[in-house]
Order: structure tokens, then C-alpha cells, then sequence
């Protein structure tokens, strides 16, 4: 089956509607900003706006970050709308009604849980990102130095540095194409993926000191309450990394990572490292993701959420 190319969809497109999920995530950030980038530099004559969330500063060397949409501005029919990185329409946010409004629109993505909610949907459940199955839709030759960062930027943060189990052959030869334009591969990783600030290190240590193993040490969690987030003057935007960290805890499973969105709410993380399909047990709970890694919002206590979600995985592992 022949693969079509972002041009096979913009036939009579004169305005382009963009948008990824809410609080985005290196590969939303990447995916959108390689795919705007390119569209930018090769089609200047279609008019493009890209709407996400305000994105972490350590995103805005990327040429045009600048350029992106914070908020919703009026109502707008666009010729097409192309959604990044998100499974279903609710993760739009704000920005939903400039899908629903527009003539056309494509869902880019790579969730397993993906609900293929646009009229196109090119979603590839086994490519490591969003910016992998974007590289696949461009004429090669065409990617340039600026895109060429955006999407090594997605890669990298969605494969953990090409190390998760959605690393493939195919992503390693993908960054490697990406290589040869040029970019500065060990800056984009030490400033965007590794380089902690002292806060975001002492919360990481807090939540690791704090997290309890259970079920015979195959499992483990920890939470980050709504006082924590004053005490250090930070933002969920700090917590990147933790629930990675209780993963490769010896002898652990699944890790479970919580941090209070408001009353008795908590936005949870699940990752698994050989047997759980966290996925499943995400779409179950109203949420998404892949099968070591997704992640949903749940009401009630701490222990309310850690037991429901145990059960769940107790079924699975049994
Ligand atoms: P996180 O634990 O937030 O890093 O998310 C892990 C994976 O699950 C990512 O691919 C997310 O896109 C996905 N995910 C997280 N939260 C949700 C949600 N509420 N609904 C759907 N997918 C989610
Ligand atoms: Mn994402
Ligand atoms: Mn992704």
C-alpha cells in the first residue's frame, strides 16, 4: 500500500488550523512545530496557525515557537484542521471547536488508544511519536535544518532518548536522516531532556524518598500534592522524569505516579516495564496512551485511586 504525503491533503487548502494536546509534551511540541515548519517553508501560500497550551521555555529555541497560538482567537472555519499527538478530541482543550468548524480535518498520531475522530486519520500505533509518523508524511528532501530539530525534539522525548520499547529500527534511521541536516543533537538532548533545575530535582528527590512499593514489590507509587506545588513554587511542568524513575526501580512492574489537579482529583501516570498493558487499563479509566505508558485523571482519595487502579492491574498480572 502505497504511504500518501502531507501534500495528498492539501488539495484546495488555502488555511490550515493546527493544534496538539493539552500540557504539551516534547513529541506535541515537536510534532507541531516540524509539521508547521514545514508547511510554512514549503507552501507559503497557505496561510497556517498552530494553537497549543503555552509550551516550557526549554521548547522555545525552536524557530517560529514564537509564533504559536496561546489562546482561542474567535471563531474560525479553516480549510483543513490537522490534530498532533492526541488520542481523542477531548485532548484538543480550548481549541476543539477549530476542529468541529473546519471543512477538512486529519489526526496525525501515534496512541494505540487513538479514536480516530477525524475524517483522515494516519495513526501508527507502533512508531515511537507523533514527529516519527509526521517524518514519514514529508518529501524527504524537503526537510530542512528547522524542521529537522523539531522533530529529532519529539522523537527524543517520546522514546526517552531511544531507550523505551517503542524504539524501533525505523526511528534510529529517521533521526539518523535527521542527523545529517545539521542539528545540534547533544544540545537538543542535554537542554530539553535531561537538564533539571534545583527545584525539579527536589521534587524529584521528595517524590522518590515518599514512594511506597506494594504488592510483593511489584509495583510502586508516589503522589505530589497541591501544598508541594507551593512549597517549591512549581508547576506540573517540573514533574517530567519521576514516574520514569519509579519504573526502573529493581524488581518493579508497573509505577504509578500521581499529582493533585485539585479537590480529591489527581492527573495519574501508569508505566510498565514486561507484562501490564497500561494502556488498557488508562482507556478504562477514561484516559489514553500506549501499552507502557499512559496516563488519566481520577477523583477521590489517594487511597480510592491507588486501589481502583491496583485492581486493575492485580487482574492483568494475576
Ligand atoms: P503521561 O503519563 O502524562 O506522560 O502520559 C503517558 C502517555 O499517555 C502519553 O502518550 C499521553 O499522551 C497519554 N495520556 C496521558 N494522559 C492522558 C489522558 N488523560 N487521556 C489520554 N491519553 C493520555
Ligand atoms: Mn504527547
Ligand atoms: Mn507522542
Amino acid at each position: 500500500m502505497k504511504q500518501n504525503k502531507i501534500s495528498d491533503y492539501l488539495e484546495n487548502v488555502k488555511t490550515i488550523g493546527m493544534g496538539g494536546h493539552i500540557r504539551p509534551d516534547g513529541d506535541c511540541v515537536g510534532s507541531c512545530m516540524g509539521l508547521y515548519t514545514y508547511l510554512k517553508h514549503q507552501y507559503s501560500d497557505i496561510k497556517v496557525d498552530l494553537y497549543l497550551e503555552p509550551i516550557p521555555d526549554k521548547f522555545k529555541f525552536l524557530k517560529y515557537s514564537d509564533e504559536i497560538k496561546n489562546s482561542y482567537d474567535g471563531d474560525k472555519e479553516y480549510d483543513l484542521f490537522i490534530s498532533l499527538d492526541s488520542s481523542d478530541i477531548d485532548r484538543l482543550g480550548e481549541f476543539e471547536p477549530y476542529f468541529n468548524n473546519a471543512k477538512k480535518t486529519l489526526c496525525i498520531d501515534h496512541h494505540i488508544s487513538n479514536t480516530e475522530f477525524a475524517m483522515d486519520n494516519i495513526v501508527f500505533p507502533k512508531a515511537s511519536s507523533a514527529s516519527e509518523v509526521v517524518y514519514t508524511l514529508l518529501d524527504e528532501d524537503k526537510v530542512d535544518y528547522d524542521v529537522a530539530c523539531a522533530l529529532y525534539l519529539g522523537i527524543i522525548h517520546d522514546s526517552g532518548v531511544f531507550k523505551y520499547s517503542n524504539t524501533s529500527a525505523a526511528t534510529m534511521t529517521i533521526a539518523g536522516k535527521l542527523m545529517e541536516k545539521g542539528i545540534p543533537f547533544t544540545n537538543i538532548i542535554d537542554n530539553t531532556f535531561y537538564t533539571k533545575t534545583y527545584v525539579q530535582n527536589q521534587i524529584l528527590g521528595r517524590a522518590l524518598l515518599e514512594s511506597v512499593l506494594f504488592y510483593d514489590g511489584k509495583c510502586i507509587f508516589s503522589v505530589v500534592k497541591k501544598s508541594e506545588f507551593d512549597f517549591y513554587n512549581i508547576t506540573n511542568k517540573d514533574l517530567d522524569g519521576i514516574v520514569e524513575q519509579l519504573r526502573i526501580t529493581k524488581g518493579v512492574e508497573c509505577a504509578i505516579f500521581l499529582y493533585e489537579v485539585g479537590e480529591l482529583e489527581y492527573k495519574v501516570s501508569l508505566r510498565s516495564n514486561e507484562i501490564v498493558d497500561v494502556s488498557a487499563i488508562a482507556t478504562y479509566f477514561g484516559g489514553g496512551g500506549h501499552i507502557r505508558a499512559a496516563g488519566f485523571n481520577m477523583k477521590g482519595t489517594v487511597y480510592d485511586v491507588i486501589n481502583n487502579i491496583s485492581e486493575q492491574i492485580e487482574k492483568q498480572l494475576g
